[in-house]
């Protein structure tokens, strides 16, 4: 096989979505601004090497409020908390700068209306994921999680006519609609959200890989394996056309026997992932004879979002 038969199909919008530049932007511009340490709760985004990048700046990674010194500075990751935290927070003394991603926060907003409407909210999510979690800390007596179509027969409601869906931003796009049409078979007058709850970004990289999947025997997917919409990619990959495809947070990881009669590969990132992981892989996959890199567009982005208030504020006073 020559060198020119092989080739990388680079799936595009790939990487970072609007959300998590903005919440990385805002962890950057308080270690500018206030200095070392900025703690940090729960990984700003769910990426290995973008939560190192900032450890060696001087960020401070914790699970919990409760293990930030009292006055600090802290954080609050992309994938949104609880109310209860900002509770927390406040007991504590401690200045926040919520780095939730707005789309997540549209979510939170629209869980807050239904059970104000006394709706019983079925949140379509992954059990344990940090944006479930904050979520269902907005209305915990009316929100019940579906993990997917298989949970749907065991749901239990007070009225089935009075029951309302929302779901994670970062799910599979065909699977949820799997859910939801389940749903709505058992709750013939189940309530959809005001709009998508999954958001663009999700969308787009699901729509990009589905077209480089249909002709890429391997997709290689840069992410971490907690990164929910990266975990995705790969399901997605497999589901329209390839034969295989793997989830690496570097090129180290990729084990050349998945090449062995490949003549091209898709690559993709996911939503919390720095375009150098991407070239690291491009670079290692052209060292293999993989040279020729054609980039598929298959959506055009340009959404962008402000900078946390709080830093904005702090900002213009200087
Ligand atoms: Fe926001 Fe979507 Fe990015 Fe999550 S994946 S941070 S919801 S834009």
């Amino acid at each position: 096989m020559t060198s020119t038969s092989r080739r990388v199909l680079l799936a595009k919008p790939r990487g970072y979505c609007a959300g998590v530049d903005r919440a990385v932007e805002a962890v950057e511009v308080a270690l500018e601004k206030y200095g070392a340490p900025i703690y940090v709760r729960k990984q700003i985004v769910h990426n290995v090497h973008v939560v190192k990048t900032l450890e060696e700046r001087g960020a401070i990674f914790v699970d919990e409020t409760e293990e930030v010194p009292e006055g600090s500075i802290v954080v609050f990751s992309a994938h949104g908390v609880a109310p209860v935290v900002h509770e927390e927070a406040a007991g504590l003394s401690l200045r926040t700068i919520d780095a939730t991603c707005p789309l997540v926060t549209k979510v939170h907003k629209e869980a807050v209306r239904f059970a104000a409407d006394d709706y019983d909210i079925l949140l379509i999510g992954h059990e344990g994921h940090e944006e479930v979690i904050g979520t269902t800390g907005e209305a915990p007596d009316h929100i019940h999680l579906v993990d997917g179509p298989g949970d749907v027969a065991k749901v239990q409601v007070r009225d089935p006519d009075k029951v309302a869906w929302l779901s994670q931003t970062t799910l599979s796009v065909d699977e949820t609609l799997a859910t939801v049409a389940a749903l709505r078979e058992r709750f013939p007058n189940l309530m959809d959200p005001p709009s998508d709850d999954i958001c663009y970004a999700t969308q787009n990289r699901q729509t990009a890989v589905k077209e480089i999947a249909a002709q890429a025997q391997l997709v290689i997917v840069v992410g971490s394996t907690n990164s929910s919409n990266s975990v995705r990619l790969v399901e997605v990959a497999k589901e329209y056309g390839a034969d295989a495809s793997y989830l690496v947070d570097y090129a180290e990881q990729i084990d050349p026997a998945w090449l062995e009669g490949v003549t091209t590969v898709g690559l993709t990132s996911g939503a919390s992932v720095p375009e150098v992981l991407i070239r690291g892989v491009i670079d290692w996959l052209a060292e293999r004879g993989f040279d020729r890199v054609e980039e598929v567009e298959s959506v055009k982005e340009s959404m962008r979002f402000a900078l946390p208030h709080e830093l904005r504020k702090d900002l213009r006073a200087v």
